[in-house]
């Protein structure tokens, strides 16, 4: 992600990252205009889904952009075949959004 100099109007390269939160970092910025030669902190802030993730943290409630259209979406989950696929870069963090109930589970 690259940002643009307040100053300046370059664009800057983030050379950290400090997460405070699943939806909230702060970035330390340099301009790449030499002439400028600024420094800053940026926040940012996921504050909407426009496509929904295969890997949900579910501890991460982002409003869903009114774009979506739900109804096609749970139509296509609840329709859909199953093809077998083992995730290698994401793993969940559970297999599913809510733990199975009976004994080894809540009910
Ligand atoms: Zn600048």
């Amino acid at each position: 992600m690259r940002v643009s100099c307040p100053h300046c109007k370059q664009l800057g390269t983030i050379r950290s990252t400090e997460r405070l939160s699943p939806t909230v970092s702060q970035h330390y910025v340099i301009c790449s205009n030499r002439e400028c030669g600024h420094t800053w902190r940026a926040t940012t802030v996921a504050d909407m889904t426009l496509s929904i993730s295969s890997t949900p943290d579910p501890t991460v409630a982002l409003p869903l952009s009114t774009h979506v259209r739900r109804a096609v979406i749970a139509q296509l989950i609840r329709c859909a075949a199953e093809a077998d696929y083992t995730p290698c870069l994401t793993p969940p963090t559970t297999l599913d959004l809510f733990p199975p109930s009976g004994p080894d589970g809540p009910s």
